[in-house]
This record gives structure tokens, sequence and C-alpha cells, in this order.
């Protein structure tokens, strides 16, 4: 196992805060931190100590992918790791994003290639041929927008607004339902017809309206949805996102809890702090709530309007407050969630144990815990990570002090019936365990 070193990524989202003070720097830090990249993207591999210098996770990988990824793994993700580790540290809303599936990708890549449009164009759609769905995992308090909302939900919520406009497109909705009136109602607005900024200034009224009228302490019903709306429209003034807020499910995720966005999902995390695993991938196509480049005809064809509430992964299992498994139907990644605490009278989560066999990244996020196998051991802080090769031998977690907090990042078990399907360190306590 080696020590891994990840990258931050500085975008005007970001917090000066968090991930300065998850990885113990100076804080507030001088540029905003968005994201803490923790893999072997090419785009900004994370480094693995070595005895003088820190090598690529990238460069590890390629010249050893049997080694690294296992047999089984470097065949079934043509000796890649096939997925992304992140830390995410929002202070401010991210764009409006969808995903594409694994064929759009990789249609869509080619498609871009054939044309000529240069892989580091702003109008470049495909940066690589893969899909990226992702899961989330809130760290603090999380709120994000995804996918649509049932419709007779929405349609209260325009009416609600009190605003001429929006009830004409409520009845719209009344009249179709389903996701076809859904993606009317969409194309409508993010292609500009009738005059989206008037719109846009009336909603933002409205939101405003609606928020004065609720006495203290009693939230409307739709208090959350108009506040996200009057933020984003003070923000955005003239951007259609404005307006599609007011269609998607406004999450607020505790810490702890999952969000897993499938290929397809709109989606815009507002702000917080969480773990993100994800495909390795950097194919994003945009709705709006950005200056960037918005190809509305390719977002149409990847979006998936079918409304629908996003349930809130982790709460599940046998004692969820010491160990979460976030199941996704994704081949690529499977992210564990484990308190380790010592204080506990029965012992049952002192320490966990790694079957041997998988690569994995394990992210310490609060107190410290020690990895030992019989070959070594390596103890990590808070905001430090680790990369155990498949070739390494078990390995147990436990704290190295009385609690810690750990992610454990791998792929899914391609074996439905294997034990592994219980997900990684399927037993606490100090039990060895074959996962
Ligand atoms: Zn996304």
């Amino acid at each position: 196992m080696k020590r891994l070193h990840g990258v931050i990524r500085s975008y005007a989202w970001g917090s000066h805060t968090v991930l300065a003070e998850l990885t113990g720097r100076p804080s507030p830090s001088d540029r905003p931190e968005a994201e803490l990249w923790l893999g072997a993207h090419p785009a900004d591999p994370a480094h693995v100590d070595d005895a003088v210098s820190g090598v690529s996770l990238l460069d590890v990988i390629s010249a050893d992918p049997l080694g690294q990824l296992g047999a089984a793994n470097a065949e079934r993700f043509r000796g890649r790791l096939p997925f992304l580790l992140k830390v995410l540290a929002a202070d401010e809303p991210l764009s409006l994003q969808a995903h594409p599936n694994a064929v759009q990708a990789r249609e869509g890549f080619e498609r871009e290639n054939a044309s000529g449009v240069p892989l580091d164009s702003p109008a470049r759609n495909y940066k690589d041929d893969n899909h990226k769905p992702e899961l989330v995992v809130a760290l603090t308090k999380f709120e994000a927008l995804a996918g649509f909302r049932d419709v007779r939900r929405t349609v209260a919520l325009l009416r609600a607004l009190g605003v001429a406009e929006l009830n004409r497109c409520a009845e719209q909705l009344e009249a179709q339902t389903n996701s076809s009136g859904i993606r009317a109602l969409f194309t409508q607005w993010i292609t500009g017809d009738r005059h989206p900024a008037t719109l846009i200034g009336g909603v933002v009224e409205g939101c405003r309206r609606y928020l004065s009228t609720m006495s203290d302490g009693a939230d409307g019903e739709f208090a959350a949805e108009a506040q996200t709306a009057l933020e984003l429209g003070s923000r955005y003034p003239n951007d259609p996102g404005v307006l599609i807020s007011l269609l998607l499910n406004r999450i607020t995720l505790e810490p702890g809890e999952g969000l897993f966005l499938a290929a397809g999902n709109l989606h815009a995390y507002l702000r917080g702090a969480a773990v993100e695993i994800m495909a390795n991938s950097d194919n994003v196509l945009r709705g709006g709530l950005t200056p960037k480049h918005v190809d509305v005809p390719e977002l149409l064809n990847v979006l998936d309007f079918r409304p629908a509430p996003m349930p809130v992964l982790g709460a599940d299992g046998v004692d969820p407050d010491l160990r979460r498994l976030y199941r996704t139907p994704e081949a690529e990644f499977e992210l564990t969630r484990l308190k380790l605490d010592t204080s506990r009278d029965d012992g049952s989560s002192s320490a966990a144990t790694l079957a041997a066999g998988d690569p994995r990244i394990v992210l310490c996020t609060a107190g410290s815990t020690v990895l030992s196998s019989q070959c070594d051991s390596l103890e990590l802080s808070a905001g430090q990570s680790a990369w155990l090769p498949a070739s390494n031998p078990a390995v147990t977690l436990a704290p190295a002090q009385q609690r810690a907090q750990v992610f454990v990042a791998r792929s899914a078990p391609s074996d439905v019936d294997s034990p592994r399907r219980q997900g990684d360190c399927a037993h606490m306590h100090s039990t060895n365990l074959d996962n």
C-alpha cells in the first residue's frame, strides 16, 4: 500500500475553508478550492509516494496493470482504474448538468473527433468515450437539485408562486402529466421561446413574495424550492436554468446520506461538502447556471425526462451508523463509509478488514486510522488517503486513537454470487473476512 496525494482543483464555486481544513493546511486558502481528485484520470492523476519522489497513479497502473488492478479487473476495465474518487467542496451552485450513457458517450466522442472539434475546445461535449454515472455522499449538509419532480407537485409549486405566465405553464403540464409534458416545457424554456428573461424576473419576484408571506418559523410547502430559485435568479438573471430549477427535486442530504445520478439525470449541486465517486470520465452536458457552452440539441438527446423522486441512499443495512454501503447499478465503482470506534462497549466497530484481490482507494475524512497488512502499515489522518493495489495482502483498518471515519472505494463485484456482493468490510470487528 502507498500513501496517495490527490490534486486540488480550483473553480470559482469552491470553498476557501473546507479542503484546507480537511487536509490540515492554512485556512482560508488563497484560491477557492472546489475538488480534491483521487484517482488516475489523465487530466489530473493523483501521485503515490515512492522512496524518492511521487509518481503518478496513472503511470503506476500503466506500468503494471495486472499487479495493480488484478487480472480480472485489468481485463474488465481495459487496463484502467475504472473510477475517480473526489472530495467536493461547494460554496456556490455548480452548473445544471447531465451525463451521457455509455452508447451516447462512445458515439458522441467519435462524432466530435470526426468533425475535428479539438479536445480542449470549449464547444466540445465529449472529452472521452466513457459514461459518467456518479454517486455523492454528504460530509456536511449537502443541497442539490436532481431529477424531474412528480408533475402534480410541480404544478402545485408553479401555482403557489402566483405568476400569471407560470399558471399558464402549469395548465400546459396538467394537460400532459408525463415525461413528454416535461420535455415540452423544458424545451420551451431552454430554447428561449416566450421571452424567458421577463419570465425569470417574474419568477424571482414570485419567489420573494411567496417567502415573505410566511410567518416566522412556519415554512411554506415550497420554501426551499422558492429560496433556491430566488438565489439562482439573483446570480443568473438571464439564465433559463432558474426556471428549470422549478422542475427538479430539491434535495437536502444529511451527513452520510448519498444520492446516485444515473445517465441522463439533470442535476445541480448547490452547496456543501461531499465525497463523490464516478466512472472515470469527464463528459458533461450543461443545461444552464453557467457562462460555459450549452449545447441544447445534444442535451435534449441525453436527458431522461421521466419524473420520479430521488431515493436517498445509506440509511439501510444492519448498522448503518457504523457501516454504509452505497449500492448502485454501476460496475465501475462501489463506495463504503466506515466509522471505526473503540469506545463502543461491544467492540463491534473497533476494526475492519479489506480482503486481498481488489484495487482500492482508502480516504480518511475524520479522526485517524492505521492500515496494516502482514508486510507494512500506514497511518492516515483526516484528509489523507492510500492506494491499495490488487496485489496487496489483506489490510486491517483500526482507529489510530478512539475514532475514525473512512471511505473505501473500489469497483463493484462482477460475480453476483460472490460474497463480495455484501460490500466492502462485510464484517466489522476484528474478524477476518473475505469480501
Ligand atoms: Zn454531475
